[in-house]
């Protein structure tokens, strides 16, 4: 604490805030924060963050990252999720159901409860999330997760709530049922893509889907470096999913909120415009899908 200046210093990133302004500086270029950024799918109550939770939430709301969107992984997660709504509600908005890793024998059990949970009154979650499929190490339970989509689906148009999906090594078969239950009425996010050029128009083309990027866009190898300066900024929005894939020069450590703000810079760079063009378009985007 320098004369009621507060600095935070990680490695190549950092942030100054005093009362009327926020200053970020990365890679030594220095940004005033005036911007409002949204990350749109961050599970900041994972056990990672146990040492530190409220510092990191802090640290993610002064740098101008406030809007923090939790997405669900299965019943296990609900409570510490609901517990940071409580502490955060300008903050920190929840989803609702089941990860598809987390799709097992008793999904009709877990279905049950995620259904419950949309009823009552007193809690508004925000989307169904993360939902979809993930065929990537294990197909055990294949059939399950696409009966166990199609339902949240369903109860994603019941409640009017747009949905967040998760799709690993199953575009193809999650863009099937996308497409069968596309409607006006249907809009989400194919969270962390990393698709092909192909892909990415299949995706643009559904009406009220949006491309989530986050840190793997400062991968050189990840190919979203070329991909992404084709595709428009009306039809991004920025998430860290963290505690998982932080941005470089982070890269395999643990991932935060706040880092939004580099990956925001590497959109900027890439498609030639200015952090602040970037964060008022991708908040914008998110507001239309989240509706907050
Ligand atoms: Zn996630």
């Amino acid at each position: 604490m320098l004369n009621g200046v507060q600095m935070y210093q990680i490695n190549a990133w950092s942030f100054t805030k005093c009362a009327w302004r926020i200053t970020i500086c990365i890679n030594r270029k220095t940004y005033l924060c005036t911007m409002i950024l949204t990350d749109t799918h961050t599970h900041l109550y994972a056990k990672e963050f146990d040492p530190d939770r409220n510092a990191v939430i802090q640290r993610s709301i002064d740098a101008g990252v406030s809007r923090l969107f939790l997405p669900n992984i299965d019943s296990h997660s609900v409570s510490g999720m609901l517990e940071l709504i409580k502490h955060y509600p300008q903050n920190c908005f929840p989803m609702a159901g089941i990860h598809p890793c987390s799709v097992h024998l008793n999904y009709e059990e877990q279905l049950k409860e995620v259904e419950t949970g949309l009823s009552k009154k007193e809690m508004k979650f925000c989307a169904m999330g993360e939902i979809g499929l993930d065929f990537y190490r294990d197909i055990t339970f294949a059939s399950q997760q696409k009966v166990a989509f199609c339902k949240q689906l369903e109860l994603a148009l019941k409640h009017h709530l747009p949905v967040v999906l998760h799709v690993r090594k199953a575009f193809k078969e999650t863009l099937e049922i996308v497409k069968e239950y596309n409607c006006p009425e249907l809009k989400g996010i194919f969270h962390c893509f990393s698709g092909s050029p192909e892909e990415a128009n299949q995706v643009l083309s559904l009406t009220g889907f949006y491309l989530g990027i986050g840190g793997v866009i400062t991968f050189k190898n990840s190919g979203l470096q070329e991909l992404v300066p084709q595709i428009p900024l009306e039809h991004i929005v920025l998430e860290t999913d963290a505690p998982y894939l932080a941005p470089a020069p982070f890269r395999g450590k643990r991932n935060e909120s706040v880092y939004i703000t580099l990956i925001a810079q590497k959109l900027a760079e890439l498609k030639n415009c200015t952090v602040e063009e970037v964060a008022e378009q991708t908040t914008k985007n998110s507001i239309a899908i989240f509706g907050v």
